[in-house]
């Protein structure tokens, strides 16, 4: 969750320490990131931040199954510890599933070292949970620096920040969540949800649960394609070679 972190006071407090380019998630500034295809584009990606939790990652699934939609959710490692078997259902489902770092430090303030143990740490969970081996990594609150994203290279992972953020950790309701959606929308887009909070286990999110179902119902009826991230990856590769 990037709460109170983008935008408002949190850009300002943080914008003398590191600069506003580590926490714009759509700055390469600071080492590349994957932020989706850019409009045109008929493919969008629905990622999930902050899980597994319980029960609200096992209804964002069912949404999912429902429309027949993969996803992907970066998850938090003590949460994957805690809840296994979330973690092993959303793979035998088919959506991809990344690292957000074992217990969601913002890794502005981090040292290497401690990044790198978080890194291991998570890795070894969601490989103990699942079998997979991750491959993608989302920093929490979208905070990253150069170093950062050297250490998650160096880890063989990609980070993957978005373009379209909908503040579904402070909606009011699953109206104002579409909305937003709505608003930034244009296709090859990279939607940031949240089935969790790095806060505790348990939090609310049947807003975003409803709010998936809405922009899926739209966006599938649109004609456009939902996919995971490695597959929009692929997908974008085919296109430029
Ligand atoms: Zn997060």
């Amino acid at each position: 969750m990037i709460a109170g972190l983008i935008g408002g006071v949190g850009v300002a407090g943080l914008a003398c320490v590191g600069g506003y380019h580590t926490m714009s998630p759509t700055s390469q500034l600071y080492g590349r990131t994957f932020i989706g295809l850019g409009s045109g584009s008929r493919l969008l990606a629905l990622t999930y931040d902050d899980g597994p939790n319980d029960p609200y990652t096992w209804r964002m699934m069912e949404v999912l199954e429902r429309h027949g939609v993969k996803a992907t959710f970066f998850l938090i490692g003590q949460y994957v510890q805690q809840k296994p078997e979330i973690a092993r259902a959303l793979v035998a489902a088919g959506h991809a599933i990344g690292s957000h770092t074992w217990s969601h430090p913002n890794l502005i303030f981090t040292q290497v070292t401690e990044l790198r143990r978080q890194l291991v740490q998570t890795r070894q969970a969601i490989l103990d949970a699942t079998g997979v081996e991750t491959k993608i990594f989302r920093p929490p609150f979208g905070a990253r620096r150069p170093a950062t994203l050297r250490t998650v290279r160096a880890f063989g992972l990609q980070a993957v920040m978005w373009n379209i953020t909908c503040y579904d950790w402070k909606a009011k309701s699953a109206e104002e969540i579409v909305a937003r959606a709505e608003r930034q929308i244009r296709g090859g887009d990279v939607i940031l949800l949240h089935d969790g909070s790095h806060v505790r286990m348990g939090v609310n999110r049947s807003r975003s649960v409803e709010a998936s179902d809405r922009i899926l119902s739209r966006y599938r009826g649109e004609g456009f394609e939902f996919v995971a991230i490695p597959e929009m990856m692929e997908r974008q590769l085919a296109i430029s070679s």
